[in-house]
């Protein structure tokens, strides 16, 4: 008995075995599929989705810089110019002034968002202003920006050395995913040709449209031309604009970053013109009213030892981009929130996907190895809702206090998985359990044949089957004969040895309908559905015939032979109930034993 609860237990074991390695299987194969496939893409815009809630969710508690301030263009200031200037774009030589006014108050560094091209009014000597303030303050940086426009479209302008960046190290093509334009509009020779402070303002948007990369330094070719072509010579690289004004503001070199790999901002949030937290915004026209001593002067200090950045927040003008945590944002603050990660190092860091998937996995495992080993349903879902929660949690605070970025929807599919594949195998093995007992509650353990409490249940079905359906079954029992002298003779193992062996043969010479059943001791009973008198004790004469003719085994090289009685009855004609279709199927096995043994016992049927 010991000995077959341990052979079911390491039976159950092997599935859980089973089961676990093809759970984790299943796990990688689907975590492969989801990197590599479009439902990957569908499950990578939901993570990001995931990655926006969390930035939305932490930015709140962030504060920025103080150092940071935004002059902007915004309705009133664009009101305030179309009616000053009766245009857009203002005459270039009102940003010289604007430049004058701030670096008078001795400025860290001062930003333009604009892109100065070549205005179609051609007004030559404002352009020129602006050239010469430009030209006058190495901490005055704008801005030129990248495309991929068609040559035919727009011939590539040949850009001045000055302005770009030499690496020493030219990054490897393919490990780098670094971007490389084709065109860029030029902006006006008087500002290339004067300063070196002209930085790219080009971002990233991901599929979804919302920008969350940038990448700091990107390269431009210097065309020569072959056959009327343009064909690349060499390329450039050229620094993001923000990042020039970074390197400055901090007497630094280039180089601390990677800065041909797009980094991942970190955002602060809607800006509040209340939230003293966040970025301070200051109307362009409250500038030009200062410059020019109107009314509500802002103070002489408003930009001493600032970062200042200039550009616009109108609609119309369309400088508007959608962020992780907020649809629209000036793309000047996009500016501002990008130095301000760069001042306080806090660049996202994404976790690579071979950690995302391990995560996955240890979450998935603790989780089934939960629901596997708790028998409450209800407790292990909580438990498992628990542990989510607790994940989710944990993602949001690796982000806000250590600036990683790990993924949620694969772990949190992992862990539906791991319990839906869990609760599979439980129902696999109660099946299974439930087969056991039902077997065990039903056959005799010596000879494998139905037990006596299985036997009495068929003669009722049987029974009941038969006078619906106004059919007729038989009955055979059987009896060994001298099996008590057999035992004495030979032993009890013999005996059962030989039990064994009859019932055995009982089973292999019946048809598969018919129920072979221990009555007990040495005592069977063959249940015949659909079968007459006549016919029954045919069948009976046919096994009492092979047994007497078989041999059984009952040591190594001993083998004894041995003979049995019969006796038949049949419904209805012998009995309506079991108890008398047993009673005259032993009266003719009486008459067996009476007359010699080894035969069928022949009795009247009743008339
Ligand atoms: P008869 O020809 O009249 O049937 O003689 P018999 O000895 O078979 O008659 P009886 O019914 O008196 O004896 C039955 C014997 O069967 C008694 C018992 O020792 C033996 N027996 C019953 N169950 C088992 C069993 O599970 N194993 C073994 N080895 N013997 C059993
Ligand atoms: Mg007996
Ligand atoms: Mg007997």
């Amino acid at each position: 008995m010991n000995i077959s609860k341990i052979k079911d237990f390491i039976k159950n074991n092997k599935i859980l075995f089973k089961y676990s390695f093809l759970i984790v299987f299943v796990l990688l194969i689907l975590s492969i599929v989801m990197l590599k496939s479009s439902f990957g893409n569908f499950l990578k815009a939901m993570e990001l989705k995931t990655f926006d809630i969390r930035q939305s969710i932490i930015a709140d508690k962030k504060t920025v810089s103080d150092d940071i301030r935004i002059i902007t263009v915004d309705d009133e200031s664009y009101e305030y110019v179309i009616n000053k200037y009766g245009e857009w774009p203002i005459p270039r030589h009102v940003y010289a002034q604007i430049l004058d006014y701030v670096e008078a108050q001795n400025p860290s560094v001062v930003g333009f968002d604009l892109l100065f091209v070549h205005s179609m009014r051609n007004n030559k000597n404002s352009d020129d202003r602006l050239g010469q303030a430009f030209a006058k303050y190495d901490n005055a940086f704008t801005a030129i920006n990248f495309d991929d426009t068609n040559f035919a479209v727009r011939k590539p302008p040949v850009l001045p050395e000055a302005i770009s960046y030499m690496p020493q190290n030219v990054p490897v093509e393919k490990n780098t995913e670094f971007l490389i334009y084709k065109n860029c509009r030029a902006i006006i020779p008087q500002i290339l040709n004067n300063t070196k402070n002209v930085g790219h303002i080009n971002t990233s948007k991901d599929d979804d449209g919302i920008t969350r990369r940038i990448t700091l330094t990107v390269g431009y070719p210097v065309y020569k031309i072959e056959n009327d072509e343009y064909v690349p010579d060499s390329v450039r690289y050229y620094d993001y604009m923000t990042y020039k004004m970074f390197l400055k503001y901090t007497n630094q070199n280039h180089g601390n970053y990677n800065t041909f790999s797009p980094v991942m901002l970190n955002w602060y949030g809607e800006t509040g013109l209340e939230d003293s937290r966040k970025f301070k915004y200051i109307p362009m026209w409250k500038v030009i009213d200062s410059m020019e001593n109107g009314k509500d002067k802002l103070p002489d200090d408003t930009f001493t030892n600032k970062v200042v950045f200039l550009g616009t927040s109108v609609f119309s003008l369309s400088d508007i981009k959608s962020v992780p945590t907020s649809k629209y944002m000036p793309g000047v603050e996009v500016h501002a929130t990008l130095f301000n990660n760069l001042l306080d190092n806090s660049f996202i860091k994404p976790a690579s996907p071979a950690v995302n998937v391990l995560i996955s996995l240890v979450l998935a495992g603790i989780i089934a190895f939960v629901c596997f080993y708790c028998s409450s349903v209800a407790v292990a879902s909580v438990v498992s809702v628990v542990l989510l929660a607790v994940y989710l949690v944990f993602s949001t605070l690796i982000m806000q206090f250590a600036n990683v970025w790990v993924w949620t929807v694969l772990p949190v599919l992992s862990a539906v998985l791991a319990i839906i594949a869990v609760y599979v195998t439980k129902y696999i093995l109660k099946s299974r359990d439930f087969e056991l007992t039902y077997k065990l509650a039903t056959t005799d353990g010596l000879t494998d044949l139905y037990n006596h409490r299985f036997f009495q249940e068929q003669m009722k079905l049987c029974i009941d089957d038969c006078r619906r359906y106004n059919r007729n079954f038989s009955l055979i029992m059987i009896d060994i004969d001298f099996f008590k002298k057999f035992n004495d003779t030979y032993g009890h193992q013999a005996g059962d040895a030989v039990l064994r062996g009859v019932a055995h043969t009982l089973k292999r010479n019946v048809r598969s309908s018919d129920i072979v059943c221990r009555y007990g001791g040495e005592e069977m009973a063959i249940i015949l559905k659909d079968t007459a008198f006549e016919e029954a004790k045919l069948i009976a004469n046919k096994i009492c015939k092979t047994i007497a003719a078989k041999p059984f085994k009952i040591a190594a090289n001993t083998e004894k032979q041995v003979t049995i009685s019969l006796g038949v009855s049949t419904y209805p004609m012998c009995g309506l109930e079991t108890q008398e279709m047993i009673e005259f199927a032993d009266k003719g096995l009486y008459a067996a034993k009476e007359n010699g043994r080894n035969q069928v016992g022949q009795v009247d049927l009743p008339q």
